[in-house]
């Protein structure tokens, strides 16, 4: 099995390096292309404005300058010419990836990126905080959890175009409860927190901050199964359609 990893915390995140640990431990063939810095944050973008460049650091891990779609993107047209990786693992990030992260998450997207390649594409990230606070526990739980959670998800059938967001609470590993599997919760970020200050030049700058984002708790979500102490499992499609409103969206049109 040829695996390639990726992330949007940058080539030198602990976080691939615990992830690279891991997937040793699944493959022989296991490679590293991901971007050269933190790219939080950075979606789905792809670079169109600037080249991008492959830097080398091993015999399979590469480094680009751009954003996590744009290494998954050049990995695969560049680095696998003959046979393409048969799974692509994004992360582990640092930070959650739950509810409405998902469409800002670089982690997800570079495994989004595999997924429209019709590679089975996985996105792992750890949550850091609990109750708005810094839990001080790295990646202990991706750590203890991460070869239990990945396991059915590799030897089990494989949807196309389909992906696999997991996240991993901030907890020891043995106090972790269990693996649920939860659709996709809410957030409100327009409530979330502004930062605003002057720079040395005196002009304004506004920063957006992640505190006191709003949380709708509801049953059978990823943000409930986190809360509860689980590992959450949600499988995520690239198609966005909303195919419930398509009936009544072309009613609309029809007369
Ligand atoms: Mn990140």
């Amino acid at each position: 099995m040829r695996i390639l990893l990726t992330n949007d915390d940058g080539i030198h995140a602990p976080g691939l390096e615990l992830l690279e640990a891991i997937a040793a431990r699944l493959s022989d063939d296991v490679w590293v292309c991901a971007p050269l810095d933190e790219q939080s944050g950075a979606g789905h973008s792809l670079t169109l404005n600037l080249p991008v460049r492959l830097r080398q650091f091993g015999e399979k891990r590469f480094a680009v300058t751009g954003t996590p779609t744009d290494a998954v993107n050049l990995a695969l047209r560049k680095l696998f010419p003959d046979r393409r990786p048969d799974l692509v693992i994004s992360g582990i990030n640092g930070g959650e990836n739950l509810a409405d992260d998902i469409t800002y998450s670089g982690t997800i997207s570079a495994a989004m990126e595999g997924a429209l390649a019709g590679i089975p594409a996985i996105a792992l990230s750890q949550a850091q905080r609990t109750s708005g606070r810094e839990a001080g526990l790295g990646f202990a739980a991706a750590e203890g959890w991460a070869a239990r959670v990945l396991a059915p998800l590799i030897d089990g059938p494989k949807a196309r175009r389909s992906l696999v967001n997991i996240n991993f609470p901030a907890l020891p590993a043995e106090a972790v409860k269990g693996i649920r599997v939860v659709r996709q919760g809410l957030h409100d970020y327009a409530r979330g927190s502004l930062v605003e200050g002057v720079d040395p030049r005196g002009k304004p700058y506004f920063w957006f901050g992640l505190e006191d984002v709003e949380h709708t708790l509801d049953h059978g979500t990823d943000l409930e199964a986190i809360g509860e102490g689980y590992v959450s499992v949600t499988p995520l499609q690239v198609d966005l359609t909303d195919h419930a409103a398509l009936g009544a969206l072309a009613e609309r049109y029809a007369s």
